[in-house]
């Protein structure tokens, strides 16, 4: 029985007065014990997030983190600097990273190392955009996003991570991947994995990503190789996100 995992990602947004509004939302609204909940915030708000979350039950993580423990890398922000501010995950890979700020596979695969190096869970992300889903290459290009961090960091690795298939056309357009569409995918990508280890791919935590609202929750976190969500805009407001978390089982 694998544990589901809502996360939130605020992306950029956010201000200290809307992360304190959101998070004691958080707190009160939700029941449900099931789920693993994680925050992954801009990190300027990362002490704020701490200062609130620590002794709850909610975990938070870093939307990005460089390779390097220390360094001349203006702007970057590393694994060490993540865990002093309490961080257990942190999102690797995120399209957005791989689209607008030119990360790679082989880039993504070390950063992945990285975090399993430093103890910082990864939670990887991959997926297809409209454009590989039109030419049927959607399975092709999730196995290759897997496949180049599987050959980094092998079975043991990808015992110790989680996985997130957001399909990148369904990101921040309101269009959801039907449950069966994600959960056809999910099974392909699990199928996958346990080529390399049967165990590993059983346990392993695959998330959706993409267009999450409390209205379709349940029936995306109903489908039997779907553990959670990755949930964008949805996280940056109370309800919704609460909604989301209460409909993991
Ligand atoms: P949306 O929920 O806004 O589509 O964003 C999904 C996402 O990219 C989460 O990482």
């Amino acid at each position: 029985m694998r544990q589901a995992i809502v996360a939130a990602n605020w992306k950029m947004n956010g201000s200290k007065a809307q992360v304190a509004e959101l998070l004691s939302g958080f707190k009160s609204g939700i029941q449900n014990k099931a789920a693993q909940v994680v925050v992954f915030s801009p990190a300027v708000f990362l002490a704020d997030v701490q200062a609130q979350l620590q002794g709850s039950t909610i975990a938070w993580g870093g939307q990005n983190a460089h390779t390097a423990d220390s360094g001349a890398y203006t702007g970057e922000t590393s694994l060490g600097m993540l865990k002093e501010f309490g961080c257990t995950y942190v999102l690797v890979g995120h399209s957005e990273r791989r689209t607008l700020f030119g990360e790679d596979d082989a880039l993504v695969a070390a950063k992945v190392k990285a975090a399993l190096d430093a103890g910082v869970t990864p939670m990887l992300c991959i997926g297809e955009t409209l454009e590989q889903r039109e030419a049927g290459v959607t399975g092709d290009v999730c196995r290759r996003q897997l496949q180049a961090v599987l050959d980094v960091v092998g079975v043991d690795g990808f015992r110790q991570l989680v996985v997130a298939y957001e399909p990148v056309w369904a990101i921040g357009t309101g269009k959801t991947a039907s449950p069966q569409q994600a959960q056809d995918v999910h099974a392909e990508l699990r199928e996958f994995l346990a080529k390399a280890d049967a165990n590993m791919a059983e346990k392993i935590q695959i998330l959706y990503g993409g267009s999450v609202k409390a209205a379709s929750a349940a029936e995306l976190f109903a489908m039997p190789d779907i553990d959670g969500g990755l949930v964008g805009g949805a996280s940056l407001l109370v309800e919704e996100f609460v909604g989301i978390c209460n409909a993991a089982a």
